[in-house]
């Protein structure tokens, strides 16, 4: 392990160690507690952020440590060759509070769209010919980087150099009723929607989109696939984002805020789609482990209990409103965007500078599109933390002018 580094010494190292996959922040976080973080030079920010919608109660949440410590001791692995009690009361757990009855465990929100996708084609196969295997998604969606969650992600610029690509995909603009209607058919076997865009640009799906593609659904036996590996999770206010909306998917995927922190996904689905998957079609060695499992159900107890909800809508609202008092006084044209504790807010061609300034003066927030800003808080954050970002915000905002 390496300690008492500083970051530049941390950086040079990592640019030297490891392959060159992202753009980072010139900063190495080391210590977490509630909205702080501290870098490897002791310097505190706000964590706006929050590992992209990943530390769902803030980091270090002490029922999150007490479960990993317990967990730690008791067992860590053991593989899908054995039940995993702790897989099976996380399980009912995701069942009591969804539209789902089956559940599958993996690692990422790639692998969990990657299932979903398999599980769809086996079901449509199964069920109405090998005709049907094509996936309906949308431009600016975002839905992992294995070759197939990269080819459903309709960003052109995920494909380049990883052609060619899986056959059988094709994709519609977020909210174009025509266009969707005109590019679902017989040969479709599911459409994936994010519910909220987020890598896309934090973009919400209408209430009207989400019934026209359920309809559409039902009319050619397609399945309905929620990704909400980002708006998922109580990010939004209710334990699932597409329960704002009537409209209830066939599968749905979950990742990030289910695990607090550790590594988890899953697939949830109805069981009349669910059956398609017989032993052997799908698997995975580290799924659904034992010390995952526990701190998925120790995330969900806490969201579930009374209250806790409610006061994420609450919260979300005061940091709405705030965010919508910068924007008007610095004559920001657009409207904050998103719903609950995931918002955006498109600035134009300053964002990354802001983004950058507001980093220097202790607040982490992310651009996306490399024009919006994303706020992903943790679902934790108190108003006088959202008071505290809003003014380095102010500040930068009056300075950048
Ligand atoms: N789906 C959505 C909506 C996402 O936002 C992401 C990651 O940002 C993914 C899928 C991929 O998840 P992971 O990075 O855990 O594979």
């Amino acid at each position: 392990m390496l300690e008492n580094l500083s970051t530049d010494e941390i950086i040079s190292r990592g640019k030297v160690a490891l392959m060159n996959t992202y753009n980072q922040f010139p900063i190495a976080l080391t210590k977490g507690e509630g909205v702080w973080v501290w870098d490897a030079d002791c310097k505190r920010y706000l964590d706006f952020v929050t590992g992209i919608a990943v530390n769902s109660l803030g980091h270090s949440h002490p029922k999150v440590v007490e479960t990993i410590r317990r967990q730690a001791g008791e067992l860590l692995h053991t593989s899908n060759l054995y039940w995993i009690p702790n897989q099976v009361a996380l399980a009912e757990l995701l069942i009591a509070n969804s539209f789902a009855d089956k559940v599958f465990f993996c690692n990422s929100g790639g692998e969990a769209n990657e299932g979903a996708m398999k599980l769809a084609r086996k079901y449509a196969k199964k069920n109405y010919g090998t005709h049907k295997y094509e996936v309906v998604s949308l431009t600016n969606s975002f839905h992992g980087r294995t070759l197939a969650t990269l080819t459903a992600t309709g960003q052109p610029k995920y494909h380049k150099g990883y052609e060619p690509l899986p056959a059988g995909f094709s994709y519609v603009a977020l909210n174009d009723i025509e266009a969707l209607q005109s590019a679902v058919n017989e040969n479709t076997a599911a459409l994936l929607i994010e519910p909220i865009q987020g890598e896309g640009g934090v973009n919400p799906a209408t209430e009207e989109f989400l019934q026209k593609a359920r309809e559409l659904c039902d009319r050619y036996h397609a399945l309905l696939i929620f990704d909400e590996v980002q708006c998922g999770v109580g990010r939004t206010g209710k334990l699932f984002s597409h329960q704002w909306s009537g409209v209830t998917p066939d599968i749905m995927t979950l990742a990030k805020a289910l695990g607090g922190g550790v590594s988890i996904g899953a697939i949830m689905a109805t069981a009349k789609v669910a059956v398609a998957f017989e032993p052997g079609d799908h698997g995975t060695t580290l799924g659904g482990n034992p010390l995952a499992m526990a701190v998925g159900c120790t995330v969900l107890e806490v969201m579930l209990a009374d209250g806790f909800l409610e006061g994420v809508v609450e919260r979300a609202e005061y940091l709405r409103h705030g965010l919508d008092q910068i924007a008007a006084k610095y004559g920001v044209e657009e409207k904050v965007r998103g719903q609950g504790m995931m918002l955006g807010l498109t600035v134009g061609e300053k964002a990354p500078q802001i983004v950058d300034e507001c980093r220097k003066n202790g607040l982490l927030i992310n651009c996306v599109g490399g024009k919006t800003f994303r706020f992903l808080p943790p679902l934790t954050v108190e108003k006088v933390e959202i008071d505290e970002a809003l003014a380095i915000l102010d500040d930068v905002f009056s300075k950048l002018g």
